[in-house]
């Protein structure tokens, strides 16, 4: 589903570049829970930002789904793929059946978003997704801004979902969120996930849920890849 080879980064700093990623390989198979662990600073985000086209490689190659990203095709692979923040990004002003909506953007086109002009259909889907995402029917037209921090999640994992992606970008999505919350999240993104067919690679620090909820771990530490292998490999010092 989702093949990197040999992809390197650096940043331009004042005293020169400065390489965060270097040489970065890996493979994620269809359908796998994979969760990217490092510390602050690792290069999680940075990989994440390559593979969703926002960042330009320095070199190496990032194939997902048997396409390798290119500067002109970085727009339309981004369709397939769907985002999870860790601040949520969540339009706070607007609905969350509009923030919802928001996630079958590509489809609709950009003046339907701009009046929030939906139809039944959409409608009755995004209702549909926030039940799903364990929220009620009175949330629906409640301003995102004002739910809990766990709620605007479930809010941000609908909107990447309900266009049915083949793959799930999440960048340390439970890193804002307390304990309790943050594995109902992670829960809740696994089990969608699984229902939907998508494959997810996870940028997380903490080495227990990586644990508990990975079927894959990648342990990136300061840009290079320190462990990869099944969950059960994992030794959780490496
Ligand atoms: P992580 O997500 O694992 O915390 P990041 O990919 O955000 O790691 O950052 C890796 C390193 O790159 C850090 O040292 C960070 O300060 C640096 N960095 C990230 N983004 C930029 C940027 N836009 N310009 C310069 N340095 C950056
Ligand atoms: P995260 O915690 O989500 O990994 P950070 O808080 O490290 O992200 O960074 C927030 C933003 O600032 C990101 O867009 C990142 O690219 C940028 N950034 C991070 N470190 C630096 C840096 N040293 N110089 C310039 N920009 C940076």
């Amino acid at each position: 589903m989702l093949s990197i080879h040999e992809v390197s980064k650096s940043y331009e700093g004042k005293s020169g570049p400065t390489k965060v990623l270097r040489g970065v390989s890996m493979e994620v198979k269809r359908g796998e829970f994979c969760v990217m662990l490092g510390s602050s600073g690792a290069g999680k985000s940075t990989l994440l930002k390559l593979i969703s086209g926002q960042l330009a490689a320095d070199e190496g190659q990032i194939i997902v789904d048997g396409t390798v990203l290119t500067k002109s095709n970085c727009r339309q692979l981004q369709r397939q793929i769907g985002m999870v923040h860790q601040h949520f990004e969540l339009v706070e002003r607007l609905t969350c059946l509009d923030n919802l909506m928001l996630g079958l953007l590509p489809w609709v086109p950009w003046y339907r978003s701009v009046f929030r002009y939906w139809t039944n259909q959409e409608r009755t889907m995004a209702c549909q997704w926030l039940a799903r995402v364990g929220l009620e029917p009175s949330h629906a037209l409640r301003r995102s801004g004002k739910l809990s921090g766990g709620q605007q999640q479930r809010v941000a994992i609908a909107r990447a979902l309900i266009r049915k992606p083949k793959l799930v970008l999440a960048d340390e999505p439970v890193a804002s969120l307390d304990p309790e919350t943050s594995h109902s999240i992670l829960t809740l993104l696994r089990g969608v996930a699984r229902e939907c067919n998508a494959t997810v690679l996870c940028s997380l620090h903490q080495p227990d849920l990586a644990h508990e909820f990975a079927d894959r771990i990648i342990h990136l530490t300061s840009g290079v890849i320190k462990f990869d292998g099944p969950v059960a490999d994992w030794s959780g010092k490496s």
